[in-house]
């Protein structure tokens, strides 16, 4: 029984200690999805700059069109009054141009700015994504390691199991899923070491003389006493 018992909790820890192998990649997958929502966001960002940018080149190409247009009039111009009008018309197509173009570079400067921190995003995302992979290849051993040891152990602890009389064997198993996986505890100085109640006195003192299962009357776990030879 205790054997079983010392399987059970060795099979507990196993189980615990898979769990944490995973919740530690899984933090860190959900690190790399951070990161990589940071990277789409400032793609995203960068797009919309290419956007303006193209409209803000459709628009100088305009504007030189149009002053194109005007300086093709000018040489049958007939009037001074119409002539002004036009000279106009090229003056605010170049200021607009101008406007226009102190818009491109602002445009250009972000989008230099942009691309940097996302070369950096990406770089942080390069590494992050290696060392996942490189903990993942070490969980992956670790579990396949683990997965023969509960194999083994399963195996093991079936066999046990088999030579236990059938309601014992049915008591252990309940007792194993309720009490947090310690269904066999030692009795010592008359009281249970599972909840640390007193035993009564001919219970405990049976303990040392009958060799058949026995149970705490309190939190009903089989019980047992740690003998000179262990
Ligand atoms: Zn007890």
């Amino acid at each position: 029984m205790r054997e079983l018992q010392s399987l059970d909790q060795q099979l507990i820890q196993l189980d615990e200690k898979r769990r944490q192998l995973e919740s530690a990649i899984s933090e860190q997958r959900l690190e790399m999805a951070r990161v990589q929502e940071m990277v789409d966001g400032l793609a995203d960002e960068m797009e919309g700059f290419q956007t303006r940018r193209r409209e803000l080149n459709d628009a100088i190409a305009q504007e030189e069109r149009n002053i194109e247009r005007s300086d093709a009039r000018l040489p049958d111009i007939k009037t001074q009054k119409e002539y002004v009008a036009v000279l106009k018309e090229i003056d605010t197509a170049k200021a607009m141009i101008r406007d226009l173009q102190a818009q491109l570079t602002e445009v250009d400067r972000q989008l230099e700015s942009l691309g940097s921190d996302r070369a950096e995003k990406e770089q942080e995302l390069a590494s992050l994504a290696a060392t996942v992979e490189a903990r993942q290849a070490e969980v992956d051993q670790e579990m396949a390691g683990f997965s023969s040891s509960v194999a083994e152990m399963n195996g093991r602890k079936e066999s046990l199991l088999e030579q236990i009389p059938a309601g014992v064997r049915k008591r252990y198993q309940t007792l194993i899923s309720r009490r947090g996986g310690m269904a066999v505890v030692e009795a010592r100085n008359g009281a249970c070491t599972g909840c640390n109640m007193q035993l009564p006195p001919q219970l405990y003192n049976s303990l040392f003389k009958l060799d058949k299962p026995q149970y705490c009357p309190h939190c009903n776990r089989l019980i047992y006493v740690q003998t000179e030879q262990g």
